[in-house]
């Protein structure tokens, strides 16, 4: 175990009682202080029983989990100093905000951080309020002031945008982005929004069905996913996964982004019809259906071709992800 400042899990196991697989699978990871990590996966990966281990709130079947080199395990929760954030807010409803604030408070000569923090979370102006006079936005932000006011050890959010809408999500994130500068500990963010992860993490982790599928520099493994799994799960559209016998190769698994393909009459690799058009706005994804499977492929509004149309898609060499794996 590290003796730096920080968040070190090591092998960490937890099986629920009756499940048949455990929730988290031998998961290895650290996060120094002031760095922020994303856990992202789809529902049911584990992510919050991960952080309910971190807190003490679950029961943990194997491993070692530190903050600040000291070992937490067998711990009670008040005693391991993590902070949590959950998806709805825990505020007491008869208290104001300020109050609601103040209760966390360490010491009184910490008053001043009230301001602080409340004015970098944009709440503020709602410190006289109660909490139901606020918006979802609003309380969640009231929440991580709350958190963070605590004076926690490790900074642990677990799904805090998912209540909001996707403009106040982006509004939300800039201000945990904000957060960074008033906590100087580690920060774990959990969700299964790919972009809500890439844009606050400093480090990023692939967590699918209880196992890290990936892990490290967050543009790294968006470009170049680890695993087939991590690259079928990341992205707003994830990548295009076909045999890789489609690109002259021996066996295994070819990935690539939709963004990274482009639709061509003539050459390319891979050919099919066009079977669906979908615009989203600022993009339009092709769906074309080939011998391997429908490919998507980004491309501008004007050079959307027609539906049932023959075309070609070419995708340069290294743009292209190998995966030995022959199936997901
Ligand atoms: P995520 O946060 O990624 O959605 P969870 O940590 O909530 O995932 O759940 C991981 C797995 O553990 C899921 O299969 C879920 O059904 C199971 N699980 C979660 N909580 C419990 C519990 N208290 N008892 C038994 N199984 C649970």
């Amino acid at each position: 175990m590290k003796g730096d400042d920080g968040l070190d899990v090591r092998d960490l196991v937890v099986q629920y009682a009756r499940a048949n697989a455990p929730a988290v699978a031998d998961v290895s990871f650290c996060v120094p202080a002031g760095r922020t990590l994303s856990v992202v996966g789809p529902s049911g990966a584990g992510k919050s029983t991960l952080l309910r281990a971190v807190c003490g709130l679950v029961r943990i079947s194997r491993g070692e989990i530190a903050i600040n080199g000291r070992s937490v395990v067998g711990k009670p929760p008040q005693d391991r100093r993590a902070a949590m954030v959950f998806a709805s807010d825990a505020l007491a409803r008869t208290m104001t905000v300020r109050e609601n604030l103040r209760l966390v408070l360490r010491s009184r000569d910490r008053l001043d951080r009230v301001e602080d923090v409340t004015r970098a979370l944009d709440v503020h102006a709602h410190l006289e309020k109660f909490p139901q006079q606020l918006s979802t936005g609003e309380r969640q932000r009231v929440s991580i002031a709350r958190a963070v006011l605590s004076d926690p050890a490790v900074l642990l959010l677990d799904e805090p945008l998912a209540p909001l809408d996707p403009d106040l999500r982006v509004r939300v994130r800039d201000e945990i982005v904000h957060v960074r500068e008033r906590f100087t500990g580690p920060i774990v963010f959990v969700t299964h929004d790919h972009s809500d992860a890439m844009a606050v993490a400093d480090d990023l982790v692939v967590m699918i069905d209880g196992r890290i599928e990936d892990s490290g520099d967050p543009q790294r493994v968006y470009d170049r996913p680890a695993t087939a799994r991590a690259a079928a799960f990341l992205g707003a559209r994830p990548m295009n996964l076909v045999p890789g016998v489609a690109f002259g190769w021996d066996g295994g698994l070819a990935a690539f982004r939709p963004e990274r393909a482009t639709l061509v009459r003539d050459g390319g690799t891979l050919c099919g019809q066009v079977q669906r058009v979908e615009r989203t706005g600022a993009d339009v994804y092709v769906h074309v259906q080939t011998q391997h499977g429908t490919v998507i492929v980004r491309t501008a509004s004007a050079d959307t071709p027609l539906i049932g149309s023959e075309i070609r898609i070419a995708v340069a060499p290294a743009d292209l992800c190998r995966y030995e794996t022959a199936a997901l």
